[in-house]
């Protein structure tokens, strides 16, 4: 598995152009339609971090694995306050992947999104995932 051109490597906060200490990004990626993490190979945990030393479950070795994009919500928020760039309200919540970690990602809606309800990442912004709710 290649590392996507705008993956881990090339990523970087603010804080570095600001004048702050290069730090890595722990976003997960979101490449050819599928999101990139880690698999443990001992207790097939997956995380969608991908500078993980080993296993958080079983200390066990980790490789690269990639996830579907489609989930279901396990919990979303209204956030009222601007942040970065972003202009309040939008929307951000926590997707179960069917067959991968649970990730962060902002909502295409402006509104919390009932638990359960079927969502797809659709892509990245500003290094965020960014999903919708499925029709
Ligand atoms: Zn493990």
């Amino acid at each position: 598995m290649t590392i996507p051109a705008e993956g881990r490597v090339t990523k970087r906060r603010p804080g570095a152009v600001k004048g702050g200490l290069a730090v890595a990004d722990s976003r997960p990626i979101f490449a050819h339609d599928r999101i990139h993490g880690l698999r443990c190979t001992a207790c097939r945990n997956p995380s969608a971090q991908r500078d993980l030393p080993w296993c958080p479950v079983c200390r066990g070795p980790l490789v690269e694995d990639t996830f579907s994009p489609s989930g279901s919500m396990w919990s979303s928020t209204v956030v009222a306050i601007p942040v970065g760039n972003r202009k309040p309200p939008f929307a951000l919540g926590y997707i179960d992947l069917d067959d991968g970690p649970r990730v962060l990602a902002h909502l295409l809606v402006p509104e919390s999104v009932p638990i359960d309800t079927r969502v797809t990442v659709t892509g990245l912004e500003h290094g965020d995932l960014v999903a919708e709710v499925d029709s």
